[in-house]
């Protein structure tokens, strides 16, 4: 527009596009006028703004856009051939990749450093963090490949993300594996060490996380997500509405949303994979709560203390003791006890 109003101050010709060059998503444009008078005014134009370094900002952007879309470049290139709308050279696209390729690693370096800092400093004791992992299985140039991120329990930030490759494993079955235990390793070097490790039942990892070096850290096929609904279940029937008071919820229940979610953990260390212990366990928490510790186990205190009393309020009505079974009965855990391996 500024071009042809300039020229027009001076210029009665009109303009037309003489010449059309695509360089990558950029359409370079030869204007020239045709004029009475002989004289021959001709511009340069481009779709695109200057970068100070010389290159253009749509190409730059969009090789930005493709990098983090996690697009393929078979895709890439269809979609532009389709779309006639310009496609940047494979070479343009690896001299890109190679210079972006160092802030994206100062990047996430400096990401997962800080996410690592905010999940130690969420914990009060300072032995250990929670985590949970995850296997994403995907194809990148033609070969499967895994990668296996890690997260902070607490701030659900990303700790560690592992690419693994067929030139890794050929196998790729046993990626995931072999991403945890980089996660592992890395995690070793920062001085960092796994209290409590999620996953889903990945047979592998199990098995990795009982075998890791120091025996510390606690293995949960996701058991966790199972007490935690637990724990929110509690909290429904330990305090609600004053109509409903001993009714859908009871005060009795009041102390014990944590302890039964402790006491959930217990049984499920304490059955040694049989599901009929688990449910014995698990039913036994009412019997515990009332006061009858006939079938608790002979470790715990409430055996072993002659002069054991209870911090906690002994259920006596019916209600609380009809509300707590139902919790118990009703969680993933007692209903799925297959969750064992
Ligand atoms: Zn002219
Ligand atoms: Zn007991």
């Amino acid at each position: 527009m500024a071009t042809a109003e300039s020229h027009g101050k001076y210029c009665g010709g009109k303009l037309i596009v003489k010449k059309v060059i695509k360089r990558g998503h950029v359409a370079s444009l030869k204007i020239s006028c045709i004029s009475t008078n002989r004289a021959r005014h001709s511009y340069q134009w481009s779709s695109s703004p200057y970068l100070p370094n010389g290159k253009y900002l749509i190409n730059e952007r969009i090789n930005h856009a493709f990098l983090c879309s996690g697009m393929l470049p078979s895709h890439y290139t269809r979609f532009c051939n389709g779309a006639r709308m310009g496609i940047l050279s494979v070479d343009a696209r690896d001299n890109f990749f190679k210079k972006y390729k160092i802030f994206v690693k100062e990047e996430y370096e400096e990401s997962t450093n800080t996410a690592l800092l905010e999940e130690i400093g969420s914990y009060e004791d300072l032995d250990g963090i929670d985590i949970i992992t995850d296997a994403r299985h995907g194809w990148r140039k033609n070969a499967q490949d895994t990668s296996v991120v890690a997260i902070g329990e607490q701030t659900h930030k990303v700790l560690n993300c592992v690419h693994v490759t067929k030139a890794d494993d050929p196998v790729t079955q046993r990626h995931e594996k072999h991403g945890t235990e980089q996660v592992y390793r890395e995690l070793d070097q920062k001085q960092v060490s796994v209290k409590v490790h999620t996953h889903d039942r990945n047979m592998a990892i199990n098995k990795l996380v009982k075998q890791s070096k120091n025996g510390l850290t606690t293995n949960q096929n996701d058991t966790w997500h199972g007490v935690k609904s637990v724990k929110k279940a509690m909290a429904t029937v330990s305090s609600g509405p004053m109509y409903l008071k001993e009714r859908k919820w009871s005060e009795e229940l009041h102390d014990k949303v944590e302890s039964v979610a402790t006491h959930f953990h217990w049984s499920i260390r304490n059955s040694e994979g049989d599901a009929s212990r688990l449910t014995a366990n698990l039913d036994n928490i009412v019997e515990h709560y009332k006061g009858n510790h006939k079938e608790c186990h002979s470790t715990s205190r409430c055996r072993t203390d002659p002069n054991y009393e209870s911090k906690r309020v002994i259920i006596q009505s019916p209600v609380a003791e009809k509300l707590l079974n139902s919790v118990i009965k009703n969680s993933i855990i007692y209903k799925i006890q297959t969750i064992l391996d």
